[in-house]
């Protein structure tokens, strides 16, 4: 093996060491997950669990009688206290940006501002 070989390899290695994602791909798979699969708005109220434990958002579980993702029933009286703390921390962009609305928003705050948001009329 040569010299150049061997350098490579090292940095070969070190690059398999590294297990940290970069930010952007985990931001965006953060908010994969804190989107509901029913109706893919941002779960920022309350969230609900099916027996399975995947999480749907409050207005849908009103709605649905079973899980979008395994067919399970939903319960309205479970829910995921966990994902609602960290969401109510989090902040996001309206979903209303793209028509201009410069709002960035706590997860606490989110559903009264995108109801009122005067770029979603
Ligand atoms: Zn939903
Ligand atoms: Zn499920
Ligand atoms: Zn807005």
């Amino acid at each position: 093996m040569s010299g150049f070989d061997h350098i490579c390899l090292i940095f070969r290695t070190m690059e398999n060491k590294d297990w940290s994602l970069p930010e952007k791909s985990s931001a965006k798979r953060l908010k994969y997950l804190i989107q509901c699969p029913v109706c893919w708005e941002y779960m920022t109220d309350k969230i609900n669990l099916c027996v399975s434990g995947h999480s749907i958002c409050f207005s849908c579980t009103t709605r649905i009688t079973a899980c979008p993702l395994c067919r399970k029933q939903v319960s309205p009286w479970s829910r995921n206290y966990f994902a609602e703390g960290i969401i109510g921390e989090s902040t996001f962009s309206c979903k209303f940006s793209k028509n201009g609305c410069p709002a960035v928003l706590e997860g606490h705050e989110y559903n009264i501002h995108t109801k009122y948001c005067k770029f979603g009329q």
